[in-house]
Formats: structure tokens, sequence, C-alpha cells
């Protein structure tokens, strides 16, 4: 980390851009991956699996609009889609959004861009960020939900790796993200924290999720103004 923003989002989209574009693609896939690779890929399904059915219960997704910031391939934006909201995904990655786009069964829902969080503008019913700021230290951290609230008309959820002495410990020993050169840096962020950023900016945490495998732990909120 280098205490630049600017510095330290280019090494992230480098990193989405190559091996991580690689690894990554294969996880959200379904083809065959190793086996920690799968346990990644079943708790990330999770989280999505939350979200959705957080969406789905309060109904009327048909004509929601969405905004899915980090998209990776669209494992959300996707079913999202397809069950009627008006998705606009964007990632910081370009080979993220060509993949995505190939996957597409519609090249208007959802509309794809290479975009990274801060270039987003507009207004949404719903903004999404799932697993980005994990990339990021505190502050910019703080900096990316500030921005998202902004483009929020009623909701926002994000979800991040929550910091506290258990994963503090089980990162240290190297116990996730195994193989230094597989991963970005990642960054534990406290959920107290987290609840005052989004506190201050009038949002107030109603749903909250969490979920864990041996390899994959996030911590999701869904916030409402
Ligand atoms: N949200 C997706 C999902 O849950 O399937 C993808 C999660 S993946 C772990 C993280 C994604 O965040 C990558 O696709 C990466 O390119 C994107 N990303 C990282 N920093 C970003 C930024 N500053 N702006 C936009 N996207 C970013």
């Amino acid at each position: 980390p280098t205490g630049n923003y600017s510095q330290d989002k280019e090494i992230v989209r480098d990193y989405f851009n190559s091996n991580g574009f690689d690894r990554w693609r294969r996880i959200y896939g379904e083809g065959e991956v190793s086996k920690v690779q799968r346990d990644i890929r079943v708790g990330h399904q999770q989280t999505v699996d939350h979200v959705l059915r957080w969406l789905r219960a309060d109904g009327a997704l048909v004509g929601m609009s969405i905004c899915d910031a980090g998209c990776g391939v669209g494992s959300l934006s996707f079913p999202l889609a397809a069950a009627g909201a008006q998705v606009y995904a964007s990632d910081i990655s370009a080979k993220m959004i060509a993949e995505a786009q190939s996957l597409s069964p519609d090249p208007e829902n959802p509309k794809f861009e290479v975009n990274d969080l801060e270039g987003i503008s507009g207004e949404y019913d719903t903004v999404i960020c799932l697993d980005v700021i994990i990339h990021y230290p505190f502050n910019e951290a703080e900096e990316m939900i500030r921005h998202l609230a902004s483009l929020s008309r009623s909701r926002l959820i994000i979800s991040f790796a929550p910091k506290n002495p258990f994963y503090t410990m089980l990162k240290r020993i190297g116990e996730f993200f195994p193989g230094s050169s597989k991963a970005t840096r990642a960054y534990l962020h406290p959920e107290k924290a987290i609840k005052k950023i989004l506190a201050d900016l009038g949002f107030k945490v109603k749903r909250s999720e969490f979920t864990a495998t041996q390899f994959y732990f996030s911590r999701v909120y869904e916030a409402v103004k």
C-alpha cells in the first residue's frame, strides 16, 4: 500500500487485468477449480444469494434501478437483470467487463461499462458493492462508501471483510489468501467503523449477514436511508 489512492488503485487495476482476472474469472465461473478456489466460489455465492434473497423478499425488482459497482464478471448483475431490474454494472478492469459482456444474453441490460467507483455518476434506487472494498485501506474505503452513498436514492448494499482479533490472527498466520502471489493485499475493516461511516451519511443498517467458509469471509450490510 502506498497511502496514495490513485497508486493503490493502479495496483488493483493491473492485478484484475492480469493474474487476478484469470484467478477470479475461474472462481466465479463453473469449470473445474482447485479445492481452495472451490471453497471461495461457494462462499462468494452465499454472499450473492443473501443479497438476492433480500431484494426478492422486498418485491418490486421489476423496474428497480440498480448500480453494481465493481461488478466483476456479473455474478450478481445477471440474476438481478433476469429478475427485471434495470442494472448498470461497472468495473475498473476492462478484462472483467469484456468477459461479462461476452456472457450477456442482453446487450442493454445489464449495461456493462469500464469505470472505477469514483467515475460512476447518476442516481440509482439501490447501489451494491460486493467484495470490492477489501482491496483498499480504511481511508480509501471510507471515500468509496461516501461516493456510493451519494449515488443511492434509498439503499446501499455493501460487503467487506470484518476486522476482529480472530480474523486478524488468521490473516497473520496466512490461513486466508494462501499463496501471496495469488492474491492482492486484503484489508480488514472494523464493523463498528463501517456502521459509523454509514450512519454519518444518513444510512442505517437494516439487514446483515456474515458468510464464512474456510478461505472466504465477508460481512454484507443492507443500509437504508
Ligand atoms: N462484485 C463482484 C462479485 O462479487 O462478483 C466482483 C468482486 S471481485 C473480488 C473485486 C472486483 O472489484 C474486481 O472485478 C475488481 O476489478 C473490482 N474493483 C477493484 N477496485 C475497483 C475500483 N476502484 N472501482 C471499480 N471496480 C473495482
